[in-house]
C-alpha cells in the first residue's frame, strides 16, 4: 500500500508525453502544443488604428485639415503634412506620416476642418507593429493548452496547422457477473452497469474522445484474453472492478500473468483503496475499484492527472482551493479522505452519503474536499482543501 503522494509521484514519474502530430487548427482545441510556435509575422503587421476617429500629423494648433479617409483593409498610403488629418477606422493602417489617432468623440468637424477638443500625445491610439508578438519570436510556448483564445491568436498569425501532442486511445472495461445493461430486465442479484457510461462521460468532459468500451464476466480466462488484446490495441486501459481481494477478482492476477509492470497497487485513502496503476510498453493501465463513487474519485485524482501528462500538459496539478466548511465532519479510521462536497467559492458543504457505492451524492457535488491523514475532525468554520470537479 502506498500513500497518496507516493501514488501521485509514480504517475508523474511514469507519464511520458505521447508522440506529436500536425493537425488543422480547427481540430486542435483542447490539445497541448508539442513545440514552440514561432510567429511568422509581426502582429499587428502594420501600425493599426485602435479607434474610429482621425489620424493626425500633430502640430501646435488645435485646427487640422481633413485630407482623406482610410477604411479597414485599405492599403493606400496618404501623406500628411503637419496639421493634416485623415478620417480613419478601427483596424485601418495608420499612414507613416501620422503620429496619433484621436477618437471621433473628441473632435468637432466642419466640412474639411477639424478642431480637436482634448490633448493628444504622440502615438496615442496607434497599435505599433509587432506590439503583440514580433516575427521570429515565440508566439506560444510548447505545452500551451489550445483554448479558443490560443486558437484565435494562432489564426491571427496566419497559422493554419499546428504540432500537438496526441491524446491516447482509451479502452474502458467493466468486470462483473452482476452487471446488466440499462434497458434489460433487472433480475434479482443483478445491477445496472454504470461505470462504463460514467467513465466515458468523465473522459469526454475532460476532452478525451478516442474511447472504446468492453465488458467481461468474472472469469479468469476471459479477463486474461481481453486485457491481453486491449494492452496491444490501446494506449490506456481503464478497468473497473475485479481488482480487489475477492475470490472472483481476476484483474490483478491477469495483469501479473501478462507481465504488466505494477507501479502501485492499493493507496492509503478513502474511497479508492484498491487502486492499481501499471504499464507495459506504450500502454498504461488503471484498475479502478468497482464501486462507482470510488472509481470516479480515482478517475479525477489519478487517471486524469496521467491523461493530462501524457497529452503534453507540463504542469498539471489538482487545482486546490481553500474554503471554510459550513458543517462538521468526523472521520472514521485514519485513511486520508476525499469527500463529495458543494463548493461555492468561499464556503464548502461536505455532503451526507459518502459511501463509495453512492453516486447520487457525487451527482450533486461539484468538488471534493481533501481531509489529510492527521485530521480526525472538521469543525464548522475550519478551512479545508477543495478540489473542484470538471463539469
Ligand atoms: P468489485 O470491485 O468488482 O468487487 O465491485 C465492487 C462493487 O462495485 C460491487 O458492488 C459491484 O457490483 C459494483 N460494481 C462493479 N463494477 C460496476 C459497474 N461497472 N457498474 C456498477 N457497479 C459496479
Ligand atoms: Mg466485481
Amino acid at each position: 500500500m502506498v500513500s497518496i503522494s507516493e501514488a501521485y509521484h509514480q504517475i508523474i514519474k511514469n507519464s511520458v508525453s505521447l508522440s506529436s502530430q500536425f493537425v488543422d487548427l480547427n481540430k486542435a482545441t483542447s490539445y497541448y502544443l508539442s513545440e514552440d510556435v514561432i510567429s511568422p509575422i509581426h502582429m499587428p503587421p502594420f501600425r493599426q488604428s485602435a479607434m474610429d476617429g482621425y489620424a493626425l500629423n500633430l502640430h501646435e494648433n488645435e485646427q487640422y485639415n481633413l485630407i482623406g479617409e482610410i477604411k479597414a483593409g485599405d492599403s493606400r498610403q496618404i501623406i500628411l503634412n503637419p496639421g493634416d488629418a485623415v478620417r480613419i477606422f478601427t483596424g485601418a493602417p495608420v499612414p507613416d506620416s501620422a503620429n496619433a489617432v484621436i477618437m471621433q468623440e473628441k473632435v468637432v468637424v466642419d466640412e474639411n476642418r477639424l478642431k480637436i477638443e482634448s490633448r493628444i500625445s504622440p502615438q496615442e491610439n496607434i497599435r505599433p507593429i509587432g506590439e503583440q508578438v514580433q516575427l521570429g519570436k515565440i508566439a506560444l510556448p510548447k505545452g500551451t493548452l489550445l483554448t479558443p483564445a490560443a486558437i484565435g491568436f494562432l489564426s491571427s498569425l496566419g497559422i493554419a496547422r499546428v504540432n500537438i501532442t496526441r491524446k491516447p486511445s482509451i479502452a474502458i472495461v467493466s468486470t462483473g457477473n452482476e452487471l446488466i445493461a440499462p434497458g434489460e430486465l433487472l433480475e434479482r442479484g443483478k445491477i445496472y452497469e454504470s461505470n462504463i457510461t460514467m467513465l466515458y462521460s468523465a473522459l469526454n468532459s475532460v476532452n478525451f474522445h478516442d474511447i472504446e468500451t468492453f465488458r467481461v464476466k468474472d472469469d479468469y480466462e476471459a479477463t486474461l484474453e481481453l486485457i491481453d488484446k486491449l494492452m496491444n490495441d490501446y494506449e490506456m486501459v481503464i478497468i473497473t472492478g475485479g481488482i480487489s481481494v475477492g475470490d472472483y477478482d481476476f484483474v490483478g492476477k491477469a495483469l501479473k500473468e501478462l507481465k504488466v509492470k505494477e507501479l502501485f497497487y492499493k493507496v492509503k485513502q478513502k474511497p479508492g483503496k484498491p487502486l492499481y496503476y501499471g504499464k507495459k510498453g506504450k500502454t498504461t493501465v488503471f484498475g479502478l475499484p468497482g464501486n462507482p463513487a470510488a472509481a470516479l474519485s480515482c478517475f479525477y485524482i489519478y487517471v486524469r492527472t496521467c491523461l493530462e501528462l501524457i497529452s503534453g500538459n507540463k504542469n498539471h496539478h489538482l487545482s486546490e482551493f481553500k474554503a471554510s466548511s459550513v458543517n462538521e465532519f468526523v472521520k472514521k479510521g485514519d485513511r486520508p479522505q476525499f469527500l463529495k462536497a458543494i463548493f461555492n467559492g468561499d464556503t464548502v458543504e461536505i455532503l451526507e452519503g459518502q459511501s463509495s457505492a453512492m453516486l447520487q451524492t457525487f451527482a450533486i457535488a461539484n468538488a471534493l474536499v481533501f481531509i489529510p491523514e492527521e485530521v480526525q475532525k472538521i469543525n464548522m468554520g475550519d478551512v479545508v482543501e477543495v478540489i473542484p470537479l470538471p463539469v
